[in-house]
């Protein structure tokens, strides 16, 4: 058995079959080389063989020790196949005498070759054409480039399967929401990117910076997948699987145990009552809230909804798409934020993208400031929506004032234009910030100011603060939120917020971790969204706390000189009624 290690993003356990997702299926072209350019074709397809070669060896030398023979003579029959001279040397007489591009003249005698493995009758020999296939591709993939490279769709049934790829796209979650995925698992990524927060909330185990997860699996290879300790076991034999699966039905019993939480308040032992809110990408999240019933949402990611589409959804589609969510919380409040495309959210909208650094550019409200005519629909849609429930509208990242007086005045003339056309909508809709970029945190006051609310977008707050790319796998290490900078902000706009006395929620990953509830609780939050998933576990925690005792550790806490001693004081902040072992 075969064990994998990387960063666990959702806790859980899968037992299944892997579906290996290869972005990098080749379409391959036919075109005429010209006799001058023969020899130079000739050389790029050994180079490209060479190179094949070169990856295969390092692929085996770094097998480790402890993974079963069959690994490293599975690299051997690939090296093999590779320098075979059907496939090393035939193409090359084909480049030459046809004229035929590198790919193409591979192309053909691949074809040729499967052909012949296919009438075999014997299974096994008839499966080596799927050697010969993985071998070609490689060789392939270092031949075309890279923009030229097709993509592979994922199926429409997953059936419990486990993804495997080497990076999944929020956009890729959102698809694998509906095709009954198992897990995922990929090669790279980090905890707070927006495909590990989709993880999250689907409820299904997933582990990101697994490296070389797309190497070492092979499709429809048995896996154990442990999403909360970040573990993927390839081969188990039936006593892992059966201890596994105790495992697995150990969680849902502790998960079946807070379900009694569910109608209860969310009210501290010292009385205070805390709000518990959702974050949602989709109407059809609903389920979820209502299951566990939420306060109300404190985040509705409308960017979901501009994903997988060329043209943005008009007003009428987003109307439907808001009040839908609006009628089915009936009283209860429901945030609704402006599109916040850009960076790692990408839509395949025609509006501008920066490939330089996209997390630091024309994102969320940059954009729509930018973008007036995409973002007035959205404005007009949500002001709309307004008139059945109880909606607030939220802006992202903001960093400047300006932004703020920028987004009223179009409230404002969109507003006059519906009085015109005699269209209702609540006059009062509270206005609401997201403090997630470092500048807006530091004047939190200035916001508080202007503003009916503000939510703590940590995930964003994090990565800006501590300048670390959320999506980079290679700086997870750096990613804290017991940062002492990250919590000096937060405490900055909880202050802010109390002194101008309006609510301030808290909208990140933060708040759905058990880790930091009862330090955020001391800190004076009380407003908490996250995904419903997490909610009756935060619940717990708040009904076992005294809010009293906490707001003095958490002042101490807040006086840690340094990191090491901060950690320990949240441990033993946490060590009475601290989260169950499980469920973390
Ligand atoms: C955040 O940044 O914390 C947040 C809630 O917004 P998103 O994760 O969608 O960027
Ligand atoms: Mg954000």
């Amino acid at each position: 058995m075969l064990t994998l290690h990387g960063k666990g993003v959702s806790g859980g356990i899968t037992i299944g079959r892997a579906f290996v997702l290869r972005r990098e299926r080749i379409k391959v072209q036919e075109y005429v080389v010209p006799h001058a350019f023969i020899d130079s074709e000739v050389e790029r397809f050994t180079q490209a063989v060479d190179r094949a070669r070169h990856q295969l060896r390092e692929i085996r030398d770094h097998i480790p020790g402890s993974a079963p023979a069959e690994a490293v003579s599975f690299i051997d029959t690939h090296l093999l196949i590779l320098n075979d001279t059907m496939i090393a040397e035939a193409p090359i007489e084909e480049i030459r005498r046809n004229q035929w591009n590198a790919e193409y003249a591979l192309k053909a005698q691949s074809d040729r070759l499967i052909a012949v493995f296919e009438q075999m009758e014997d299974p096994y020999l008839r499966n080596k054409k799927v050697d010969v296939t993985q071998v070609v591709e490689r060789v392939l993939q270092n031949l075309v480039n890279p923009f030229e490279r097709g993509e592979e769709p994922i199926p429409d049934n997953l059936g419990g399967r486990v993804i495997i790829a080497n990076d999944l796209t929020p956009t890729d979650a959102v698809v694998l929401k509906n095709r009954g995925i198992g897990a995922f698992v990929t090669n790279l990524g980090g905890p707070i990117s927006h495909t590990a927060i989709l993880a999250r909330s689907l409820g299904i185990p997933a582990i990101v910076a697994v490296h070389g997860a797309t190497r070492y699996v092979g499709n429809e290879e048995l896996l154990i997948i442990d999403g909360k300790r970040g573990v993927v076991l390839l081969a188990p034999d039936a006593e892992i699987i059966n201890e596994y699966r105790r495992r697995a039905r150990k969680i849902e019993r502790a998960r079946r145990e807070l379900d009694i939480l569910r109608t209860s308040e969310a009210v501290s032992q010292d009385g205070v009552a805390v709000q518990l809110l959702a974050n949602i990408e989709l109407p059809e999240d609903l389920e979820g809230v209502q299951e566990v019933l939420a306060s109300g949402i404190g985040l509705y990611r409308t960017e979901f909804l501009f994903m997988n589409r060329k043209k943005p959804p008009d007003e009428e589609e987003q109307f439907e798409a808001y009040v839908k969510v609006v009628r089915a919380l009936g009283g209860r409040v429901v945030t609704i934020r402006t599109l916040d495309i850009g960076a790692d959210k990408r839509a395949d909208l025609d509006t501008p993208v920066s490939v330089a650094n996209p997390a630091l550019s024309l994102r969320a409200v940059r954009l729509c400031l930018q973008e007036p005519g995409l973002f007035k629909v959205q404005l007009r849609a949500i002001l709309r929506a307004s008139a059945f429930g109880r909606v607030r509208l939220m802006i992202p990242m903001l960093s400047n004032l300006d932004e703020v007086f920028r987004v009223m005045d179009l409230i404002h003339d969109i507003q006059d234009e519906l009085r015109r056309q005699g269209i209702t909508f609540d006059t009062k809709m509270p206005l609401g910030g997201m403090i997630e970029v470092p500048a807006a945190a530091v004047s939190a006051d200035l916001f508080a100011a202007h503003l009916d609310f503000l939510s703590i977008g940590t995930n964003d707050l994090i990565q800006y603060t501590l300048a670390i790319d959320r999506v980079d796998d290679t700086v997870n290490y750096l990613y804290d939120p017991l940062h002492p900078s990250v919590l000096r902000l937060i405490a900055r706009t909880i202050e802010a917020g109390r002194e101008q006395g309006i609510p301030v929620a808290m909208c990140g990953e933060m708040a759905g971790d058990p880790r930091y509830t009862r330090l955020l609780l001391g800190l004076g939050l009380r407003e908490f969204s996250m995904h419903p998933a997490a909610m009756l576990e935060i619940k717990k925690i708040i009904l076992e706390s005294s809010l009293c005792e906490l707001e003095g550790l958490a002042a101490e806490i807040m006086r840690a000189k340094d990191s090491r001693k901060l950690h320990l004081l949240v441990d033993s902040l946490n060590a009475t009624d601290g989260p169950s072992e499980e469920l973390a």
